[in-house]
C-alpha cells in the first residue's frame, strides 16, 4: 500500500468528489431523521497543503487554490451549491488562510448533526491511526481499520437505514473497477436505498466504459454517471497513464441533484481545466436520477 493521498490533497478530483459529498449530506439533512456517512477508504481526515508532500504533488494549485479565487466572480446559484463544501474548507482553516484541506473524513464530520453518526475506515495502519486520534473523543464517529471490501459488507445496513456510502479507491492496483462492481453489488443487495458515491479516474477510457457497462449490467435502479474531463486525453487512443478527468458513480442520487450538479460541473470544468479543454459529462445509466 503505497498511496498516499497527501500528494493529491485538494487537487482537482478532490474538489469534485467533495463537493458531491456535501451536497449529498446537505441533502440528507433535509429529514429530520438521522442518518450515518460511510467512508470505506478514508485517507487521513486532513491535509496540510504547506507539508512536503502536499508541495510535492502541487495539485492543490490547480484544484481548490482555482476555485476559490474563481468563487467570488460565480452567479449566486452556484455559490449557494458550493457553500457547504466550501464552509467546511474554511473551518479548518480557523485562522484564516488555505493551509489545511479537509479530506472525506473531516468534511463529513463537519457536516454532520448532533444524532448523525461517521464511519471512517482505513487500511494503512499509519493513516488509521490519524483517523483514530483525530475522533478519538468524539461518540459520532467510528474508526475501522479493516479491508474496505469487507466493510461493505460488515457495516450494511446502518442502523438509521438512511445514509451514503463513499467508494473511494486508490486505483494503485489492477483490478480496481472490478472490485467496485462486485463492491457495489454486494453493498446493495444489504442497504438497497442508500446512496453510493463511487469515486473512479479517467486515464483510459476503455476501462472507464467497461467499468460503467458492468455497473449497468448489475441490473441497479437509479445509477447516473458524472466525469469532469481537465486536460485532453494524451497520445494513442486508451493512453493509460495520465489523469485527465475523473467520475463518480451515484446510485439513488437523491432528488435534485442531478439537476444541480448539471449546473455545477461544467462551471467546475471551466474553472478547474488546465488548458481550455474542461468539460463535464453526465449519463443516465438507469432509471430517474434526479427528479
Ligand atoms: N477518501 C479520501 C478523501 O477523499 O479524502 C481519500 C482516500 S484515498 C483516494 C484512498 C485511501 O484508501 C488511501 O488512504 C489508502 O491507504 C486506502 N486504502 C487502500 N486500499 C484499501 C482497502 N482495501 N481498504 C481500505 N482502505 C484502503
Amino acid at each position: 500500500m503505497n498511496y498516499r493521498h497527501a500528494f493529491h490533497a485538494g487537487n482537482f478530483a478532490d474538489v469534485m468528489k467533495h463537493a458531491i459529498l456535501a451536497l449529498v449530506i446537505e441533502h440528507l439533512k433535509k429529514k429530520d431523521k438521522p442518518f450515518r456517512v460511510i467512508d470505506t477508504h478514508a485517507g487521513i481526515g486532513c491535509y496540510d497543503l504547506a507539508g512536503d508532500e502536499a508541495q510535492r504533488g502541487g495539485e492543490s494549485v490547480d484544484g481548490i487554490a482555482r476555485l476559490r479565487k474563481a468563487f467570488n466572480g460565480m452567479p449566486t446559484e452556484l455559490k449557494d451549491l458550493l457553500a457547504p463544501y466550501l464552509n467546511a474548507v474554511a473551518a479548518c482553516n480557523p485562522d484564516g488562510g488555505d493551509r489545511w484541506y479537509p479530506g472525506s473524513p473531516r468534511l463529513a464530520r463537519l457536516l454532520l448533526r448532533a444524532n448523525d453518526h461517521l464511519v471512517v475506515n482505513e487500511l494503512n495502519p499509519d493513516d488509521v491511526q490519524v483517523l483514530a486520534r483525530q475522533f478519538a473523543r468524539d461518540s459520532q464517529a467510528t474508526v475501522l481499520a479493516q479491508d474496505a471490501w469487507l466493510v461493505l459488507k460488515s457495516v450494511l445496513p446502518p442502523k438509521e437505514r438512511r445514509g451514503v456510502v463513499l467508494i473511494d479507491p486508490p486505483f494503485e492496483q489492477p483490478g480496481e473497477f472490478t472490485r467496485m462492481t462486485k463492491g457495489l453489488a454486494a453493498a446493495t443487495r444489504r442497504f438497497a436505498t442508500g446512496i453510493y458515491l463511487l469515486w473512479y479516474p479517467v486515464k483510459d477510457a476503455r476501462a472507464v466504459a467497461e467499468f460503467t457497462e458492468s455497473a449497468m449490467e448489475l441490473g441497479l435502479p437509479r445509477l447516473v454517471n458524472m466525469e469532469l474531463y481537465v486536460r485532453a486525453p494524451g497520445p494513442g487512443k486508451h493512453r493509460a497513464s495520465a489523469l485527465y478527468g475523473c467520475g463518480m458513480l451515484i446510485h439513488n442520487a437523491p432528488y435534485g441533484l442531478v439537476q444541480a450538479l448539471e449546473m455545477l460541473l461544467p462551471a467546475l470544468a471551466d474553472v478547474l481545466a488546465v488548458s481550455g479543454t474542461g468539460r463535464a459529462k453526465i449519463t443516465e445509466l438507469r432509471g430517474e436520477s434526479g427528479g
